[in-house]
């Protein structure tokens, strides 16, 4: 957090969220390995989309880049567009498709659509007429989800009609997995069997089935292109299990006042909360506008100078209150801060407790917080942890 340059605006800032990008780094590294690890030739991509899950899609990209990863998938085209500005090479896959119109974008930033349907594969092979080149694309099978993707009937279609291929280049026969989380689910193994059956009929191109968890089901979902976004980021890919990935972000809150009130007064809009004795109250700078969601209240808690802090009040747009009573003075002055995330409270923590999950934790952390990046972990993996900047 000492980038020179940086600390008048951390400073001024209500909170700050720091990104650990050797961590990021050493998490890809773990997951590549594990797809190596029968031998086989397995790469490892990168999901990047809704802005590398709130990490920021620039910075990270450009570090898994020099790290050696070759592939990266994003959700819309305009990300794809502000990614390509960093990484001026490799493949950008667009998940969310081709949208009507849109070919002359993915042409001119040479972006690759996730295609989900026939439709969309007779408009990018126009394209690919129109453009006079042979364009990449990606088909994308629905095995289950029923959210995007060929239908099992569209896929027949291509199964008999190769040629609705012609003039366009096979990159990845992609699926996504229903449950992967839920090691024991059975769709995991029906969608493995289902993707299989067509990666048989299309025989060629390269496959892609896991995400994060789907990595951790094995060798037989690892096909030749793996697919991770949470665990990169630091979620914990098997919830229930000690969380095999590095942490990456920490997030503390500046405190702005502290104030002594009586037993039975109100704290915070509505006077939802009443003190039960004389307390004190410190009042941070964060709230519901920074992705801090207000049915948090009563349900969690920060962390101070080694005291677990319970947050009290309704979560105001900016602001968050706690109840500071046992918490010696000395520690907790405005200007001290709190930490909201860390060692203390992991995003799965914070998310169990917003009764939510980590994806949706950190995809809404707030754009007002200081971004400090750090890269405690550059040279090498977990065990060098203890030198984190
Ligand atoms: C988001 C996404 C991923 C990454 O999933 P994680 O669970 O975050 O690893 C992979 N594939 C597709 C199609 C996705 O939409």
């Amino acid at each position: 957090m000492s980038h020179t340059g940086d600390d008048d605006a951390a400073r001024r800032a209500g909170a700050i969220l720091s990104i650990d990008l050797g961590a990021i780094a050493a998490n890809w590294r773990g997951l590549r390995d594990a797809g190596r690890a029968t031998g086989r030739p397995v790469d490892c991509a990168a999901v990047l989309k809704a802005d590398a899950y709130g990490t920021g899609a620039a910075v990270v990209g450009a570090r898994l880049a020099a790290e050696g990863c070759r592939h990266f998938f994003v959700a819309h085209i305009d990300e794809g567009i502000a990614l390509r500005r960093i990484l001026p090479e490799p493949p950008i896959y667009v998940l969310n498709g081709l949208l009507p119109g849109t070919e002359p974008d993915f042409v001119e930033h040479r972006l690759i659509p996730v295609l989900n349907h026939l439709g969309q594969l007779n408009v990018w092979r126009a394209a690919a007429q129109r453009f006079n080149q042979a364009l990449d694309a990606v088909v994308h099978l629905d095995t289950g989800l029923h959210r995007l993707g060929f239908s099992a009937e569209d896929a027949q279609v291509l199964i008999n009609e190769r040629g609705r291929l012609r003039g366009l280049r096979l990159a990845l026969i992609m699926s996504h997995l229903v449950a992967s989380e839920d090691t024991s689910n059975p769709v995991n193994g029906e969608q493995l069997s289902r993707f299989r059956t067509f990666v048989r009929a299309m025989p060629g191109a390269p496959t892609s089935l896991a995400n994060s968890s789907g990595i951790f089901l094995g060798p037989d979902f690892h096909f030749d292109l793996l697919r991770p976004g949470a665990a990169l980021y630091g979620i914990n890919p098997l919830p229930g299990q000690q969380n095999p990935m590095l942490p990456v972000v920490t997030l503390h809150a500046q405190i702005l006042q502290t104030r002594r009130i009586d037993a039975f007064q109100t704290v915070g809009y509505g006077g939802a909360w009443r003190s039960a004795r004389p307390s004190r109250i410190g009042t941070i700078a964060l709230g519901y506008a920074d992705g801090y969601f207000r049915n948090l209240v009563n349900r969690t808690h920060v962390h101070l100078a080694g005291h677990t802090v319970p947050v009290i009040g309704r979560i105001s747009m900016d602001l968050v209150t706690i109840d500071v009573t046992d918490v010696p003075e000395a520690d907790c002055q405005p200007g001290g801060l709190v930490e909201i995330l860390g060692p203390h409270l992991t995003p799965d923590d914070l998310a169990d407790h917003a009764r939510t999950n980590a994806y949706e934790i950190m995809t809404a952390l707030g754009r007002r917080y200081f971004r400090a990046y750090v890269d405690g972990y550059a040279d090498g993996p977990a065990d060098d942890a203890g030198e984190a900047a």
